[in-house]
Parts: structure tokens; sequence; C-alpha cells
């Protein structure tokens, strides 16, 4: 690693009058010189750094290299499936004509691109058990608020005002109470059991006649199927309310089962998780909202509908929520998830959801001897430890204990992200792995070889653990005091 590189900004590796290119003074040209208007002429030097080409490449080669991605190695993140994503959805969505297809043009000349929106949604509808989706949103929380705006519309409609409080889990991912919030809507909490699924008996509380509806991940955020959906979509019925199903935890039951047949009304699809678009540092993304038959019409506009063969893009009707995003959402991001829905095909679908199991499962029992594990049993895509155990440096007695932040950090030596430490907020010490399918047995192996090492280390040579990561770009910085004490410029290295 260049550390040399690594904090340099490119107007540092700037020289006076140092080039990138060299040109002939080119006596043969034909084209005669022009000058420019006096008026257009710069007065003051524009201040861009001046380099050679290598020491452009060199510079932006190496913070390339400080960077971890998915191309890089194993990114366990759990909650954010950060599985491969296959390089035809990017050759795919690189064909000319889509990215040279402007947004604005009549939908008579974008029939094909059209085409493809209307296939994608008609996909999802039958992975899904719903009736229709609009592919509009940018990411999972913008669906979350779509389809909490669906779930209002509805209400509205009937004219029943009152419904203005939702149901929420205390599991749930914080999007969730923060889109419920956006929209309006009051967020009324409900606790889960010592096993990871909700209490039905502080569900029951919570139900009357001014509930809008429930919002509900599945296989919640600690990776546990709620096996009670049925009985838990039928008591919000009963009381009037609609089921939301936030689908960022899709992977492992996809092509297994359906949201539409558990008795969700409204959900969202994550197409950067579940369907493979590369996602991280905030995007972009795409989350796709369905609903089950009888809501379609509350969807957002511009929808794409096909008469006899032929797709028009309808910008207004009468019940529609209205526009929530520019002309058809992140386009491209949709392409990316349409070549690889294909590529996996309806024969293989299931796969996608039994290999995300067996990869969290295999992981969790190789580890458990070694980390807390709060939560036993099958687990669906992903799983939580609450940190070391007693034996191996766990022991919270101990004032120098090893946590899971010192377990996070030691993993970034031998080339692997961390989980996702610190979340859900259940537990103290939360750790929370998602291999995805993507992962080989070799490289779900290497990464138990390595955690175990961890485990060792934090008995036998806790410092080593504690002092990590030793050989990283950055350490460990200090992130209260960078929220606490932001600096925004930076004071270039006299030299
Ligand atoms: C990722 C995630 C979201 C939010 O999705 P974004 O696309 O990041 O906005 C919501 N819920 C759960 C359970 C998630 O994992």
């Amino acid at each position: 690693m260049n550390k040399t590189c690594y904090g340099q900004l490119i107007f540092e590796l700037s020289r006076p009058g140092r080039k990138g290119y060299s040109l002939p003074q080119n006596p043969w040209a034909d084209t005669p010189q022009e000058t420019l208007p006096a008026a257009l002429v710069r007065t003051q030097p524009v201040g861009l750094p001046e380099a050679d080409e290598p020491t452009v490449a060199r510079h932006y080669t190496n913070m390339s290299n400080n960077n971890f991605g998915v191309d890089t190695g194993f990114y366990p993140l759990g909650s954010c499936t950060m599985k491969y994503n296959p390089k035809i959805n990017e050759e795919v969505a690189a064909l000319p004509g889509f990215t040279s297809l402007h947004p604005a043009l009549p939908a008579d000349y974008a029939q094909g691109a059209l085409r493809l929106y209307d296939e994608t949604q008609k996909i999802l509808a039958e992975l899904t058990g719903l009736a229709q989706f609009t592919l509009n949103p940018y990411a999972g929380a913008h669906g979350e608020l779509t389809g909490l705006m669906v779930i209002r519309s509805y209400h509205m409609k009937r004219g029943d005002t009152a419904r203005t409080k939702i149901i929420i889990p205390d599991s749930a991912h914080g999007t969730n109470p923060a889109s419920a919030a956006v929209c309006g809507l009051s967020i009324v909490q409900v606790k889960s059991l010592p096993d990871g699924t909700i209490d039905i008996d502080s569900l029951k509380e919570v139900l009357g006649p001014d509930v809008a509806g429930m919002m509900m991940t599945n296989p919640n955020t600690l990776g546990i199927f709620e096996h009670q959906i049925p009985e838990i979509a039928r008591l919000v019925h009963d009381c009037g309310g609609l089921m939301y199903y936030d689908g960022a935890n899709f992977n492992p039951i996809v092509g297994i089962c359906r949201p539409g047949d558990m008795g969700f009304d409204v959900m969202h699809i994550n197409l950067h998780k579940t369907f493979s678009t590369p996602h991280g540092g905030g995007g972009p993304g795409s989350g796709p909202v369905g609903v089950r038959s009888g809501l379609e019409a509350f969807l957002p506009c511009p929808k794409v509908v096909c008469r006899d063969g032929h797709y028009e893009l309808v910008k207004e009707d009468g019940e529609t929520l209205g526009q929530i995003s520019s002309h058809l959402g992140n386009y491209g991001i949709i392409v990316r998830a349409y070549a690889y829905l294909l590529s996996i095909g309806r024969e293989n679908a299931h796969l996608v959801g039994q290999l995300s199991v067996l990869n969290a499962n295999y992981i969790k029992e190789c580890l458990k001897a070694f980390y807390k594990l709060p939560i036993d049993g099958l687990c669906k895509h992903e799983f939580v430890f609450d940190g070391l155990r007693e034996d191996y440096g766990g022991d919270h007695s101990d004032p120098a204990h090893a946590t899971t932040l010192d377990v996070a950090k030691r993993l970034l030596d031998f080339g692997f992200h961390a989980p996702t430490i610190y979340f859900p907020l259940l537990f103290h010490e939360a750790l929370m792995i998602e291999p995805t399918e993507t992962e080989s047995k070799d490289t779900l192996d290497a990464f138990i070889a390595v955690m175990k090492q961890i485990a060792e280390e934090a008995r036998d040579n806790r410092t080593m653990v504690k002092t990590a990561p030793h050989n990283t770009p950055a350490g460990r910085p200090d992130d209260v005091r960078a929220v606490k004490d932001a600096i925004f410029t930076y004071k270039p290295t006299a030299d």
C-alpha cells in the first residue's frame, strides 16, 4: 500500500507549467489559428492542477486502491445484500440504445425502453404475488414513502380520515419510522419476543380504528422468518388497516414464497439489493413499489400502460398519488435488474433464496462456538451475533474486553469488509453478517477461519485486536469527534 499517496490532493502534486500532453508546433496544419474574442478570454489563471499524465494516473489509481468494493473482496454487510453484480448487467445497461435515450422522448419513439419497464414490473409482480408495480421510486426508503402514500390515498378515498397511525416493530430498519413520519403518520412501536419475532399480544393492544396499517420486514432485520404473518395480517386487516412489506429482505425468499400470498397489500423491493445492482455510499438505487389488486390506481405517475401491444405513458389520471420522481426513476438500474432477472430465469429464481440461506447458516453454525448467538436456530439470509463469547475476550465484567468494533477493525487487516455493527439496536454488541448467495464455499471458509483467529487473538493476544487495523490506509478515525467537530476544509501541507 502506497501510504504517501493517501490524503494527498492532486493540487499538491501540481507543478507550475507541467503538462500531461505535448503538441507539435504543427507546421503542417492547414487549419487557420483562431483567437477568442477578448471579452471571453480569462484574465485570472483558472487554478487547475498542472501535472504529467503518469502522476495523474497513479494518483487516481492509488486512491481507488484505498477503496473497498464487492469486486475487491467479501462484503458481508448485514441488511445491505452486497451480492456480486454480474458484469453482463453493466454491459446491457451501457448499450447506447438505453444510455442515449432522452427521458422526454415521446412514447412512440421509446417503445423498447417502455417494454423493458413493463416486463420488469410484470416479473416483479409474478415473484411477489402482487398485481402491479411502479418502478419510479429512487430507493428503498423512497419506495416506503410511496407505498405509505398509497395506503393513505386508499383510506382518504374511502373518506376514512381517522387512520393516522402506522404500526412498526422495534426490530425495524430506521427508514421505516422515518418514511412514516415524512408521510405524516404517527408511529406506534410493537415489541419483539425473545425469539426475535413480533409479540402478537403487544400488537393487539395497539390495533384500532385509527390504524392506517402496519410495516413489516420478513424475514426481519434479525434474519428471522416471522412465522405468524397470516395471523398478524388477519388482525391488521380485521381492524381496517393495510399491510406494508419492507422488501429489503426479499432475497432469501425469492422464488420460494411470496409477500402477496402472506397477506401483504403494498411492498417495495430494493433492486440494488436483491436484483444485483452495485450500490454503496448512498446510491444509485431503485425501490419499485407493488400493490395488490384494487390499489393499482393509486400508484404514482407517469405510468407505463400497454394497449394493443403499444406502450403509452400516462402522466395524470384521476386516482394517482402524483409524481414522485422525474420521469420513470433511475432507468439504468431497472435495466440492470431486468438483465439479472432474465439471466437467472424463472427456473433458477428459487436458488437465490436457498443459497443465501444456506450460506448464512453455514457461517453461523461454524462460528457460534466463538461468538454469542442470542437467537439460535435456523436463520434466513443473515443473522446477528452479540459480540465475542465470554471465553473469547467478550466478558463485559472485564473493562478491557474485546468489542464488536475491535473485531470489525481486525477483519479489515485480512482484506474483508466488516459486517454491519451495532445494528439492529436490540443487542449491545450486534454484529450482523449477510454473506449472500454469490459467495463460494472457499470464500466462506476463509472468512470463518479469520473470524476464529480473531476470537483466539481476543483471548490470547488482545492488544492485536484492540489496536487493529494494522495495515489499512486509515486506522481508527475518531467518529465521535468527526461528528462533533467536523472539518469540511482541507489545508494542504506546506512543502
Ligand atoms: C436497506 C434497507 C432499507 C432502505 O433501503 P434504501 O434503498 O437504502 O433506502 C429499508 N429497510 C431495510 C430492512 C433495509 O435493509
